[in-house]
Protein backbone atom coordinates (compact mmCIF):
# COMPACT_ATOMS: atom_id res chain seq x y z
CA UNK A 1 0.00 0.00 0.00
CA UNK A 2 1.20 3.60 -0.80
CA UNK A 3 -1.28 5.77 2.05
CA UNK A 4 -0.35 9.08 -0.35
CA UNK A 5 -0.17 7.49 -3.76
CA UNK A 6 -3.61 8.94 -4.89
CA UNK A 7 -3.59 11.93 -2.66
CA UNK A 8 -6.40 14.44 -3.19
CA UNK A 9 -7.42 11.98 -6.76
CA UNK A 10 -10.79 11.06 -7.40
CA UNK A 11 -11.53 7.48 -9.31
CA UNK A 12 -14.69 6.43 -10.95
CA UNK A 13 -15.10 2.45 -11.14
CA UNK A 14 -17.45 1.32 -13.28
CA UNK A 15 -18.96 -2.82 -12.22
CA UNK A 16 -17.10 -2.09 -8.83
CA UNK A 17 -20.22 -4.48 -6.52
CA UNK A 18 -17.90 -7.46 -7.17
CA UNK A 19 -14.51 -9.35 -8.58
CA UNK A 20 -11.51 -6.98 -9.97
CA UNK A 21 -13.89 -3.73 -9.60
CA UNK A 22 -15.09 -4.32 -5.99
CA UNK A 23 -10.91 -5.16 -5.46
CA UNK A 24 -9.42 -1.66 -7.86
CA UNK A 25 -11.64 0.39 -5.67
CA UNK A 26 -9.77 -0.90 -2.65
CA UNK A 27 -6.81 -0.39 -3.86
CA UNK A 28 -7.32 3.25 -5.15
CA UNK A 29 -8.73 4.02 -1.55
CA UNK A 30 -6.34 2.49 0.47
CA UNK A 31 -3.60 4.32 -1.68
CA UNK A 32 -5.22 7.37 -0.85
CA UNK A 33 -8.05 8.53 -3.73
CA UNK A 34 -11.43 8.52 -3.02
CA UNK A 35 -13.52 6.64 -5.14
CA UNK A 36 -17.09 5.84 -6.33
CA UNK A 37 -18.65 2.74 -7.28
CA UNK A 38 -20.96 2.18 -10.02
CA UNK A 39 -22.74 -0.75 -10.57
CA UNK A 40 -26.84 -2.05 -10.49
CA UNK A 41 -26.67 -4.38 -6.90
CA UNK A 42 -27.46 -1.67 -4.60
CA UNK A 43 -26.75 -4.22 -1.52
CA UNK A 44 -23.01 -5.05 -3.23
CA UNK A 45 -22.49 -1.86 -3.25
CA UNK A 46 -23.33 -0.70 0.32
CA UNK A 47 -21.09 -3.51 1.30
CA UNK A 48 -18.24 -2.61 -0.57
CA UNK A 49 -18.44 0.83 0.49
CA UNK A 50 -18.53 -0.19 4.40
CA UNK A 51 -15.97 -2.50 4.23
CA UNK A 52 -13.73 0.61 2.35
CA UNK A 53 -14.96 3.19 4.85
CA UNK A 54 -14.47 1.05 8.00
CA UNK A 55 -10.67 0.22 6.68
CA UNK A 56 -10.55 4.41 6.51
CA UNK A 57 -11.09 4.95 2.94
CA UNK A 58 -12.94 7.68 1.33
CA UNK A 59 -15.60 6.22 -0.84
CA UNK A 60 -19.75 6.37 -1.70
CA UNK A 61 -21.42 4.50 -4.61
CA UNK A 62 -24.38 5.25 -7.15
CA UNK A 63 -26.72 2.52 -8.28
CA UNK A 64 -27.21 2.00 -12.20
CA UNK A 65 -26.63 0.46 -15.64
CA UNK A 66 -23.82 1.20 -18.33
CA UNK A 67 -26.34 0.93 -20.70
CA UNK A 68 -28.23 3.53 -19.42
CA UNK A 69 -27.31 7.30 -20.51
CA UNK A 70 -29.43 8.59 -17.38
CA UNK A 71 -27.25 6.14 -14.95
CA UNK A 72 -24.18 7.16 -16.71
CA UNK A 73 -24.75 11.00 -16.54
CA UNK A 74 -26.46 10.75 -13.07
CA UNK A 75 -23.66 8.95 -11.55
CA UNK A 76 -20.74 11.51 -13.10
CA UNK A 77 -23.10 14.26 -11.22
CA UNK A 78 -23.16 12.68 -8.41
CA UNK A 79 -19.18 12.15 -8.05
CA UNK A 80 -18.87 15.96 -9.13
CA UNK A 81 -21.38 17.12 -6.35
CA UNK A 82 -19.24 15.02 -4.32
CA UNK A 83 -15.71 15.18 -4.86
CA UNK A 84 -15.58 18.02 -6.88
CA UNK A 85 -13.82 16.26 -9.93
CA UNK A 86 -12.76 12.89 -11.46
CA UNK A 87 -8.90 11.95 -12.13
CA UNK A 88 -9.37 8.52 -12.79
CA UNK A 89 -12.09 6.22 -14.55
CA UNK A 90 -11.68 2.55 -14.55
CA UNK A 91 -14.15 1.01 -17.22
CA UNK A 92 -14.40 -2.38 -15.72
CA UNK A 93 -18.10 -3.51 -16.20
CA UNK A 94 -18.77 -6.26 -18.54
CA UNK A 95 -20.32 -9.62 -19.22
CA UNK A 96 -19.49 -12.84 -20.21
CA UNK A 97 -21.15 -14.74 -23.03
CA UNK A 98 -19.96 -18.35 -24.22
CA UNK A 99 -21.78 -19.60 -26.92
CA UNK A 100 -21.08 -20.18 -30.13
CA UNK A 101 -20.65 -18.21 -32.65
CA UNK A 102 -23.55 -19.62 -34.59
CA UNK A 103 -25.83 -20.20 -31.69
CA UNK A 104 -25.68 -16.76 -30.74
CA UNK A 105 -28.45 -14.79 -30.80
CA UNK A 106 -29.13 -10.78 -32.38
CA UNK A 107 -30.36 -10.19 -28.66
CA UNK A 108 -27.35 -11.58 -26.79
CA UNK A 109 -24.60 -10.47 -28.97
CA UNK A 110 -26.62 -6.08 -28.72
CA UNK A 111 -26.60 -7.40 -25.27
CA UNK A 112 -22.55 -7.99 -24.61
CA UNK A 113 -21.60 -5.15 -26.85
CA UNK A 114 -23.74 -2.76 -25.27
CA UNK A 115 -22.53 -3.67 -21.91
CA UNK A 116 -18.75 -4.32 -23.01
CA UNK A 117 -17.99 -1.79 -25.31
CA UNK A 118 -21.61 0.66 -25.07
CA UNK A 119 -20.73 1.00 -21.34
CA UNK A 120 -17.19 2.31 -22.02
CA UNK A 121 -18.17 4.69 -24.67
CA UNK A 122 -20.89 5.93 -22.45
CA UNK A 123 -18.64 7.05 -19.89
CA UNK A 124 -15.37 7.81 -21.12
CA UNK A 125 -17.55 10.37 -23.63
CA UNK A 126 -18.73 12.18 -20.16
CA UNK A 127 -15.97 11.26 -18.26
CA UNK A 128 -13.32 12.90 -20.74
CA UNK A 129 -14.83 16.38 -20.56
CA UNK A 130 -14.63 16.71 -16.84
CA UNK A 131 -11.29 15.67 -16.86
CA UNK A 132 -10.30 17.70 -19.38
CA UNK A 133 -9.42 20.71 -16.54
CA UNK A 134 -7.37 18.64 -14.63
CA UNK A 135 -5.94 15.46 -17.05
CA UNK A 136 -6.58 12.23 -15.93
CA UNK A 137 -6.32 8.77 -16.57
CA UNK A 138 -8.68 6.11 -18.20
CA UNK A 139 -8.14 2.32 -17.77
CA UNK A 140 -10.14 -0.15 -19.55
CA UNK A 141 -10.48 -3.51 -18.46
CA UNK A 142 -10.26 -5.76 -21.18
CA UNK A 143 -8.77 -9.44 -21.17
CA UNK A 144 -6.43 -11.56 -22.66
CA UNK A 145 -9.30 -12.67 -25.20
CA UNK A 146 -9.04 -9.43 -26.71
CA UNK A 147 -5.53 -10.58 -27.67
CA UNK A 148 -5.95 -13.89 -28.59
CA UNK A 149 -8.69 -16.33 -30.11
CA UNK A 150 -11.03 -18.22 -28.05
CA UNK A 151 -13.37 -21.04 -29.93
CA UNK A 152 -16.80 -20.63 -27.98
CA UNK A 153 -16.83 -17.41 -26.86
CA UNK A 154 -15.69 -15.28 -29.95
CA UNK A 155 -18.25 -12.59 -29.35
CA UNK A 156 -16.96 -11.68 -26.04
CA UNK A 157 -13.81 -11.91 -27.73
CA UNK A 158 -14.90 -9.05 -30.45
CA UNK A 159 -15.68 -6.70 -27.38
CA UNK A 160 -12.44 -6.94 -25.59
CA UNK A 161 -10.53 -7.22 -28.67
CA UNK A 162 -12.51 -3.41 -29.65
CA UNK A 163 -11.67 -2.29 -25.97
CA UNK A 164 -7.87 -2.75 -27.09
CA UNK A 165 -8.56 -0.88 -30.30
CA UNK A 166 -11.07 1.87 -28.38
CA UNK A 167 -7.41 2.05 -25.95
CA UNK A 168 -4.90 2.94 -28.39
CA UNK A 169 -7.40 5.09 -30.62
CA UNK A 170 -8.21 7.51 -27.70
CA UNK A 171 -4.71 7.57 -25.97
CA UNK A 172 -3.60 9.41 -29.46
CA UNK A 173 -7.20 11.51 -29.25
CA UNK A 174 -6.82 12.36 -25.35
CA UNK A 175 -3.00 12.87 -25.18
CA UNK A 176 -2.92 16.28 -25.94
CA UNK A 177 -5.46 16.62 -22.80
CA UNK A 178 -2.96 14.93 -20.54
CA UNK A 179 -5.65 12.51 -20.79
CA UNK A 180 -3.84 9.02 -20.49
CA UNK A 181 -5.84 5.87 -21.72
CA UNK A 182 -4.54 2.01 -21.28
CA UNK A 183 -5.85 -1.28 -20.85
CA UNK A 184 -5.63 -4.04 -18.57
CA UNK A 185 -5.57 -7.81 -20.54
CA UNK A 186 -7.00 -9.74 -17.64
CA UNK A 187 -6.52 -13.58 -17.70
CA UNK A 188 -8.59 -15.72 -16.41
CA UNK A 189 -9.07 -14.01 -12.71
CA UNK A 190 -11.45 -15.80 -9.77
CA UNK A 191 -14.24 -13.86 -9.43
CA UNK A 192 -18.43 -14.32 -10.19
CA UNK A 193 -17.41 -14.13 -13.70
CA UNK A 194 -14.93 -17.12 -13.29
CA UNK A 195 -17.52 -19.10 -11.74
CA UNK A 196 -20.12 -18.42 -13.93
CA UNK A 197 -18.10 -19.67 -17.00
CA UNK A 198 -17.01 -22.97 -14.78
CA UNK A 199 -20.28 -24.06 -13.62
CA UNK A 200 -20.91 -26.23 -17.04
CA UNK A 201 -17.23 -27.43 -17.07
CA UNK A 202 -16.25 -30.96 -15.72
CA UNK A 203 -13.20 -30.54 -13.26
CA UNK A 204 -10.96 -31.96 -15.96
CA UNK A 205 -11.83 -29.23 -18.50
CA UNK A 206 -11.12 -26.35 -15.24
CA UNK A 207 -7.38 -28.49 -14.82
CA UNK A 208 -7.04 -28.01 -18.77
CA UNK A 209 -7.41 -23.82 -18.31
CA UNK A 210 -5.22 -23.60 -15.17
CA UNK A 211 -2.96 -25.82 -17.03
CA UNK A 212 -2.82 -23.10 -19.58
CA UNK A 213 -1.90 -20.13 -16.98
CA UNK A 214 2.02 -21.13 -16.21
CA UNK A 215 1.15 -19.28 -13.10
CA UNK A 216 -2.61 -20.57 -12.26
CA UNK A 217 -5.39 -18.39 -11.67
CA UNK A 218 -5.14 -15.58 -11.18
CA UNK A 219 -6.99 -13.38 -7.97
CA UNK A 220 -8.84 -9.66 -8.37
CA UNK A 221 -5.99 -8.10 -6.15
CA UNK A 222 -3.35 -9.26 -8.95
CA UNK A 223 -5.18 -7.31 -11.45
CA UNK A 224 -6.01 -4.26 -9.09
CA UNK A 225 -2.64 -4.04 -8.46
CA UNK A 226 -1.68 -3.38 -12.45
CA UNK A 227 -4.73 -1.10 -12.50
CA UNK A 228 -3.23 1.33 -9.64
CA UNK A 229 0.22 1.50 -11.50
CA UNK A 230 -1.18 2.44 -14.55
CA UNK A 231 -3.41 5.30 -12.32
CA UNK A 232 -0.02 6.06 -10.31
CA UNK A 233 2.17 8.90 -11.55
CA UNK A 234 4.56 5.97 -12.13
CA UNK A 235 3.19 5.58 -15.34
CA UNK A 236 3.22 9.41 -16.37
CA UNK A 237 4.99 8.23 -19.61
CA UNK A 238 2.62 5.57 -20.42
CA UNK A 239 -0.54 5.54 -23.00
CA UNK A 240 -2.22 3.13 -25.46
CA UNK A 241 -0.41 0.40 -23.46
CA UNK A 242 -2.26 -3.32 -23.12
CA UNK A 243 -0.85 -4.41 -19.89
CA UNK A 244 -1.02 -7.97 -20.51
CA UNK A 245 -1.82 -9.72 -16.52
CA UNK A 246 -2.14 -13.04 -17.82
CA UNK A 247 -0.24 -15.36 -15.47
CA UNK A 248 1.85 -16.07 -18.19
CA UNK A 249 -1.43 -17.65 -20.75
CA UNK A 250 -0.54 -15.50 -23.46
CA UNK A 251 3.36 -16.63 -23.52
CA UNK A 252 2.37 -19.84 -25.32
P1 LIG B 1 -17.82 -9.89 -11.81
O1 LIG B 1 -19.01 -10.57 -12.40
O2 LIG B 1 -17.45 -10.16 -10.40
O3 LIG B 1 -17.94 -8.31 -11.99
C1 LIG B 1 -18.61 -7.69 -13.03
C2 LIG B 1 -19.03 -6.33 -12.55
O4 LIG B 1 -19.67 -5.66 -13.63
C3 LIG B 1 -20.01 -6.41 -11.40
O5 LIG B 1 -19.70 -5.43 -10.45
C4 LIG B 1 -21.34 -6.10 -12.06
O6 LIG B 1 -22.17 -5.45 -11.11
C5 LIG B 1 -20.91 -5.15 -13.16
N1 LIG B 1 -21.86 -5.06 -14.26
C6 LIG B 1 -22.23 -6.04 -15.12
N2 LIG B 1 -23.14 -5.58 -15.98
C7 LIG B 1 -23.35 -4.28 -15.66
C8 LIG B 1 -24.19 -3.27 -16.18
N3 LIG B 1 -25.01 -3.48 -17.20
N4 LIG B 1 -24.16 -2.04 -15.59
C9 LIG B 1 -23.34 -1.81 -14.54
N5 LIG B 1 -22.52 -2.72 -14.01
C10 LIG B 1 -22.53 -3.95 -14.57
O7 LIG B 1 -16.63 -10.29 -12.79
P2 LIG B 1 -15.11 -9.80 -12.93
O8 LIG B 1 -14.67 -9.02 -11.78
O9 LIG B 1 -14.36 -10.99 -13.33
O10 LIG B 1 -15.22 -8.87 -14.23
C11 LIG B 1 -14.78 -7.54 -14.27
C12 LIG B 1 -14.22 -7.24 -15.65
O11 LIG B 1 -13.06 -8.03 -15.86
C13 LIG B 1 -15.18 -7.56 -16.81
O12 LIG B 1 -15.12 -6.53 -17.77
C14 LIG B 1 -14.59 -8.85 -17.38
O13 LIG B 1 -14.88 -9.02 -18.75
C15 LIG B 1 -13.12 -8.61 -17.14
N6 LIG B 1 -12.31 -9.83 -17.16
C16 LIG B 1 -12.52 -10.82 -16.24
C17 LIG B 1 -11.78 -11.98 -16.28
C18 LIG B 1 -11.97 -13.11 -15.30
O14 LIG B 1 -11.42 -14.22 -15.55
N7 LIG B 1 -12.67 -12.93 -14.21
C19 LIG B 1 -10.75 -12.17 -17.32
C20 LIG B 1 -10.58 -11.05 -18.21
C21 LIG B 1 -11.35 -9.93 -18.12
P3 LIG B 1 -23.76 -5.56 -11.01
O15 LIG B 1 -24.15 -6.97 -11.32
O16 LIG B 1 -24.02 -5.15 -9.59
O17 LIG B 1 -24.27 -4.56 -11.99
Amino acid sequence: MYPDRFKDKVALITGASSGIGFATAKRLAFDGASVILFARRKESLEKCVQEITENGGKACYFVGDVTNDDDVAGCIEHCLENYGAIHILVNNAGIELVRSFAMTSCEEWNKIVDVNLGGVIRFTQRVQKVMIKTGGVIINVSSMYGLVGVAGSSIYSMTKGGLISLTKSLALELASRNIRVNAIAAGMVETDLMDRVFRNLSSNQVERFRSMHPLGFGKPDDVSAGIAFLASDDARWITGTILVIDGGYTAF
